[in-house]
């Protein structure tokens, strides 16, 4: 190979290897022309002249930059593994990185958002991929402000311009009963608690369904719908001996937290299934309640969709919604209508049917707010006179004064 090689400097065919730095060289005997120095001259016009090109001219980047792009890729590539990901997450949550990091706005941010980017093109992929993996998570293994966590996901969406699908809550069903230990015998636990994880993980996902198509999921965090749902499933799984076991308790012998929201949820399901339960003769005949008509789950769920469409009345949400903000005007009339029907259902046990809306409508915690534009403040134009009087209520009187420097000079 040598050979071949002629010294661009003196014209001289003697040329040798010569070690340096432990990277080979080739130089000119004669002269000491020094014609490859490293691997670098693979992509740059000096090429021809075997002459050095530096790795940020070769590459066109600055060497500081990519130690930086590096690390993160290595970040992304070791969060990835702790998560068990399929390799091929792995290769698209790298390209993300480097997409996010070429973008301006995250070039120069702080060391701590770098790492929450990581967590947020790990976090992308999984959901593009229906992998249930939550928010809560990433945080807690990278030590982020959820908060901040938040607004830098955001941003990123928005900067890489990424449609994300919403999290795939049945998958999100088994993975989280797959931390419950409840399904395998344990001493801890009474037998008659255990329950088969396949009949567990079926019934909660019919459940979470159920609440899906009641508007309980819409907006909520799923976690604690989840909770919710695998209690009521777990409970009219084996009814006779679970009843009495609270929603606490069941989370504690699961060995899960109990989320804040869970007890909510439990209400709202319950609620949901006392309505559909109205519209089965045999049920509405033994008079069941708030506990009992867990026993009936099974029942319920197997006709869920005919004993829904029979309890709920659908309404149409954009009827009455106008364009020039009167959409205030809307769910007042609904929850009107509502409340005018409730008293009427309870007697005729639903011969009159509720409608089928969110909870947040049908139990607004607000009075609902009343459109801030009055048609007299649109009036004003900005260029009103400013009476003298106006003003000076926003200037201190002499007392006033006194009293303040009094007040600061006793602090
Ligand atoms: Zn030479």
């Amino acid at each position: 190979m040598s050979s071949q090689n002629k010294c661009p400097d003196c014209g001289s065919l003697e040329i040798v290897e010569d070690s340096h730095y432990s990277q080979n060289q080739l130089v000119c005997a004669d002269c000491g022309f020094i014609l490859t120095e490293g691997l670098l001259t693979t992509t740059f016009a000096d090429e021809e002249h075997l002459q050095e090109v530096t790795y940020s001219r070769s590459t066109g980047q600055k060497e500081q930059q990519s130690r930086c792009l590096q690390r993160g890729i290595k970040r992304v590539r070791d969060l990835c593994k702790i998560l068990r990901l399929p390799s091929l997450f792995e290769d698209t949550a790298v390209t993300y990185y480097q997409q996010a990091i070429k973008r301006p706005c995250f070039g120069l941010i702080s060391l701590e958002r770098k790492e929450i980017i990581v967590g947020c093109c790990v976090f992308v992929t999984c959901r593009q991929h229906n992998w249930p993996l939550t928010m809560a998570t990433i945080c807690l293994l990278l030590y982020a402000n959820k908060e901040l966590f938040a607004r830098t996901y955001l941003r990123f969406l928005k900067e890489l311009a990424i449609d994300v699908p919403v999290l795939s809550l049945i998958d999100l069903v088994k993975t989280h009963l797959s931390s419950f230990k409840l399904c395998q015998k344990a001493p801890s636990i009474p037998p008659k608690f255990v329950e088969d994880k396949e009949q567990l993980v079926a019934r909660t996902v019919q459940m979470v369904e159920l609440a899906s198509e009641t508007w309980l999921v819409t907006g909520r965090h799923p976690i604690p719908i989840v909770t919710a749902a695998a209690y009521l499933a777990w409970q009219s799984l084996r009814p006779v001996d679970r009843l009495t076991c609270t929603l606490s308790q069941f989370c504690k012998l699961a060995g899960t937290d109990v989320p804040q929201p869970a007890h909510l949820r439990l209400k709202e399901l319950h609620n949901i299934l006392l309505q559909m339960s109205s519209q089965l003769g045999w049920l509405r005949v033994l008079k069941v309640n708030r506990k009992t008509v867990v026993k009936y789950v099974g029942d319920l769920l197997q006709h869920r969709r005919v004993l829904l469409r029979a309890a709920f009345r659908v309404v149409e949400s954009t009827e009455g919604y106008g364009a020039d903000g009167s959409a205030a005007e809307a769910p007042q009339r609904l929850i009107e209508e509502n409340n005018d029907s409730h008293p009427e259902e309870e007697q005729n046990c639903g011969s009159k049917r509720a409608p089928l809306l969110p909870p947040c409508i049908l139990n607004p915690a607000k009075k609902l707010r009343t459109p801030d534009t009055n048609p007299e403040d649109s009036a004003v134009t900005g260029d009103e006179g400013i009476s003298d009087r106006e003003i000076e209520q926003y200037i201190r009187t002499p007392e006033e004064k006194e009293m303040f420097s009094k007040a600061q000079a006793c602090l």
